[in-house]
């Protein structure tokens, strides 16, 4: 599936109908690998995704932080976990970060921008989404592109 946005709000208006086509799995985390180059849309859209499940929270980018937990009250998912892998070079970077007990809670939605950079650490089912400049404020966004 594909689409092209002309704007940053129309990116967020497709990050809103993903997230309510999103359902949460039985044996752990629904985890989304998100690529793309610097500026092409990435954080754009987990602020549309965030917003729509109700986190009042501005969302930046958190490469200086990798991670960033969000909860969410009443909702599908209880909580949203933003990583940021951007600085990231081995799985080892990953510790003390309880990683693991976050991919294998059911109610966790994890979204991880530049995952490619550790592909292995997400799990087979996650949903991979890629961010491409087209120019201006033209974006294409592929889903599920592996
Ligand atoms: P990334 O996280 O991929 O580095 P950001 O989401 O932080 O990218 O930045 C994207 C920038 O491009 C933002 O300033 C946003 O307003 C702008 N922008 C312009 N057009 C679009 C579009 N169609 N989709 C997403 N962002 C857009
Ligand atoms: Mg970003």
């Amino acid at each position: 599936m594909e689409y092209q946005t002309n704007s940053a709000q129309e990116t967020q208006k497709i990050a809103r109908e993903f997230v309510e086509n999103l359902s949460p799995k039985e044996d752990g985390a629904l985890v989304v690998g998100i690529s793309g180059d610097l500026g092409a849309g990435k954080t754009t859209f987990i602020q549309g995704l965030a917003g729509s499940l109700g986190v009042e929270e501005k969302i930046l980018s958190p490469t200086f932080v990798i991670m960033k937990r969000f909860e969410i009250g009443g909702g599908k998912f209880a909580n949203l976990y933003h990583f940021d892998f951007y600085r990231l070079e081995t799985e080892k970077d990953l510790q003390g970060m309880d990683f693991e007990e976050i991919m294998s809670g059911p109610r966790n939605l994890v979204l991880i921008e530049w995952a490619e950079k550790l592909k292995n650490v997400l799990p087979k089912d996650a949903i991979w989404i890629k961010f491409e400049h087209g120019g201006e404020d033209k974006r294409k966004i592929i889903f599920n592109f592996q």
